[in-house]
């Protein structure tokens, strides 16, 4: 059985943090789906087929690396992409109080679906799409925070 993990998220936008999670997560699972979502209580900034056609642009040589955009419960979404693993990433106490509350209900949801955490690299530690969003919209340069330009 192919170990298939969902790597929800906003991405908004997706940032070398992000990429770095992926990458990492390659030697657990067979296959990644980049899950762009919208995070009902987060408007976006950049819009959603841009950051998917983006990341796909990032992946194009990774053949288990795929990028989708949904717009529903996660648990649900990854039922309908047979992933037994939702991929998320950790930073700091903050991210952890918000990822164990998302990761129970989760886990109520769909009791076969595990949530695997992968510590951020201390590198991209500071790093954050709100972060990104301000610099973008002063017009700074980002490109030192993304594997893409915006
Ligand atoms: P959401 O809106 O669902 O929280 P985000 O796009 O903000 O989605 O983040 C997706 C996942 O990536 C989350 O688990 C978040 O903690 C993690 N993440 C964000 N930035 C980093 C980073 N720099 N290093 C590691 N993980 C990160």
């Amino acid at each position: 059985m192919k170990r298939i993990a969902l790597f929800p998220g906003s991405f908004d936008p997706f940032t070398n943090g992000h990429f770095d999670i992926v990458i990492r997560s390659l030697s657990l699972f067979d296959e990644v789906v980049i899950a762009v979502g919208y995070n009902t209580s987060k408007k976006r900034y950049f819009d959603v087929e841009l950051i998917s056609t983006k990341i796909k642009a990032v992946f194009a040589d990774y053949a288990n690396v795929s990028v989708e955009i949904y717009n529903e419960l996660t648990s649900e979404f990854a039922k309908k992409k047979g992933a037994r693993f939702l991929l998320r990433g950790l930073r700091n106490t903050t991210d952890f109080e918000y990822e164990n509350g998302i990761s129970q209900v989760n886990k109520h949801l769909n009791p076969e679906l595990e949530t695997i955490f992968l510590i951020t690299s201390p590198q991209y530690a500071a790093i954050s799409s709100s972060i990104i969003r301000e610099l973008h919209k002063y017009g700074a340069d980002t490109s030192a925070f993304l594997p893409y330009s915006l």
